[in-house]
This record gives C-alpha cells, sequence and structure tokens, in this order.
C-alpha cells in the first residue's frame, strides 16, 4: 500500500496510488492522520497520476526530522580525512543521531531551494526514510518495525562549509528551509524488502550514490532500538537512516550542487524524487517558510 499527499484543484488530499502508479484513488483521510492511526475513510475519485501534483506525503510534524549519520562503513570511509576536525577515532559501535528543521521538507518534484550568500558547498544525500506508527520507548530491536508504519525516499541535501562554520555541529547545514526532498509516498512496511532495496541518486543524469540497503552498517531496526533508548518515538516521526557513498564532499575533484542541477533520488520499491536546484533567495529578512497547517 503506497499513501500520497497530492494537490487537486489547489487542494491537499491524500490519496492511495495504484499498483502500477499510474492512478490514484482518493480518500478522506490525510496521510499525517493515517499515520496515527486513523482509518483511511471511504474512497473516492481515481484521478491519473499525471494529473495530480504529489506533495511532501507529510506535513505535520511531531518535532525535527530525526537522521543517522554514517550507516554505510562505505561513506564513513570515503570521508575519512575531509571533515575538518569532526573526524571520530574509530568506525563507531552505535549509530550516530542528529536532526534536520522540519522547514526543510518539500515535496517530490518540488524545487531545492539554493542560495549561493550563504552556502557554497551544497552537497546531496540519498537515503531511505521511515515514519513511525506507534509510540515506543526502549523498543527491543526484534519488535522495532511493528512500530515502522512505512518508508520512504529523502535527500538529506547538506550545507557542508555551515556544518564546519559553527562549531563543527550537525544542525546548521542541515536545516536550511525547503532543501529536504520527501516522497514519493509512504509505502507500507509489509510492502517493502528490507534486504536489499537500491539506494540512489542522480545529478544530471549521473549516477553518483548507489548501493543495497544491505550495506547499512546499523539496520533499521537497530536504528529505532537505540534511538529509542530512554527516548519516546511517536507515531508520525519521521527518521532517516544515512545515505551510501558517492557524496560530492568527498568525491575528488569536490562536486557541490549549482542552480539548474537535477537531482534524482530513489529507492527500489519506494519511488523516485526528481527535483531541481533553483535559485532562491533564502538572504531576506522576515519572509520564513510557509506556515504549516493542520494538514
Ligand atoms: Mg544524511
Amino acid at each position: 500500500m503506497k499513501l500520497a499527499s497530492v494537490t487537486v484543484d489547489g487542494v491537499r488530499r491524500a490519496g492511495l496510488v495504484g499498483e502500477t502508479e499510474r492512478s490514484i484513488t482518493l480518500l478522506a483521510t490525510a496521510v499525517d492522520d493515517v499515520v496515527r492511526g486513523a482509518p483511511p475513510g471511504e474512497r473516492g475519485e481515481v484521478l491519473p497520476l499525471s494529473e495530480v501534483r504529489l506533495e511532501s506525503p507529510l506535513h505535520r510534524f511531531n518535532r525535527d526530522v530525526l537522521c543517522t549519520g554514517w550507516n554505510y562503513l562505505d561513506h564513513f570511509l570515503e570521508s575519512r580525512g575531509r571533515r575538518e576536525g569532526q573526524d571520530p577515532v574509530a568506525v563507531p559501535e552505535r549509530p550516530t543521531f542528529f536532526t534536520k528543521g522540519p522547514d526543510t521538507v518539500i515535496g517530490p518534484t518540488d524545487p531545492i531551494a539554493y542560495d549561493p550568500a550563504l552556502s557554497v558547498q551544497w552537497d546531496y544525500e540519498a537515503e531511505i526514510a521511515l515514519v513511525i506508527g506507534r509510540d515506543g520507548r526502549n523498543i527491543p530491536e526484534e519488535k522495532a518495525l511493528d512500530h515502522v508504519f512505512g518508508f520512504l525516499v529523502a535527500n538529506d541535501v547538506s550545507q557542508r562549509d555551515l556544518q564546519r562554520a559553527h562549531g563543527g555541529q550537525w544542525l546548521k547545514g542541515k536545516s536550511i528551509d525547503r532543501t529536504m526532498p520527501l516522497g514519493p509516498w509512504v509505502t507500507r512496511t509489509d510492502s517493502v524488502d528490507l534486504t536489499a532495496m537500491q539506494v540512489q541518486c542522480e545529478v544530471n543524469g549521473q549516477l553518483l550514490q548507489n548501493a543495497s540497503s544491505a550495506q547499512m552498517a546499523f539496520s533499521f531496526a537497530r536504528i529505532i532500538a537505540e534511538l529509542s533508548r530512554g527516548m519516546t518515538l511517536r507515531a508520525g516521526d519521521v527518521v532517516l537512516t544515512g545515505t551510501p557513498s558517492g557524496i560530492g564532499s568527498a568525491r575528488d575533484p569536490q562536486l557541490f550542487l549549482c542552480d539548474g542541477d537535477l537531482v534524482v533520488t530513489r529507492a527500489s520499491g519506494l519511488g523516485e524524487l526528481r527535483n531541481t536546484v533553483t535559485l532562491t533567495d533564502l538572504s531576506r529578512e522576515g519572509e520564513g517558510a510557509e506556515p504549516r497547517g493542520e494538514q
């Protein structure tokens, strides 16, 4: 089952994406409510997917998007010595966590905001994301997947110089407004082959990241178990699970995103995001991101 949020005649609607991914059956209940346990309600009109605009499936966030760092060992090793003082001493025994502000979230075809006045090192990170469907604390690894509602594709677009410029942290260079594509829909856990999802990122048609979820250092279940130790995870929480090797800042020569670049992010079985990097004035005072409504 694949749940999407779409715009129909200017109104946001939830829908069930058809098996062949060509049609969508509209639902009465918002995706944000379905992941929190509300019944999807009656099925309505069926529309061709090509005639609606896909949005981020999720719009109501309990808190920051929770993220995992260095979860593919090849990515950990490729960046060794390139982190300008942020290198840990050894390969981690536990996952590294950080967060991204919810105002980063954009839809599967929305422009990725790009402002070279803010940063000159915009990098891509293809990732599998999951959304929690059941509250829990100290969730044992063997029960962890029971707490997952479903999976999505995300791109953890990062500003490397902002990561370094503010004390070597992982917040500022990960939380710039309108930079994180999420979607294209939520695929229910029982419809996903968790052992071998292929994660890819293409920029302007060039395949730059390509890895299997089998290469993850910490499994989805382990991430949930570790993250929930002493800390309640709630239905609706979104967790990013890390990026494989091939990021721009670790390449030789380095490769950073520019205005006009087409970034395609995909994971097998979960769909594809197609976003164009687009010059945006993020330095203006007081404009802010679009308000986050209740739906
Ligand atoms: Mg990441």
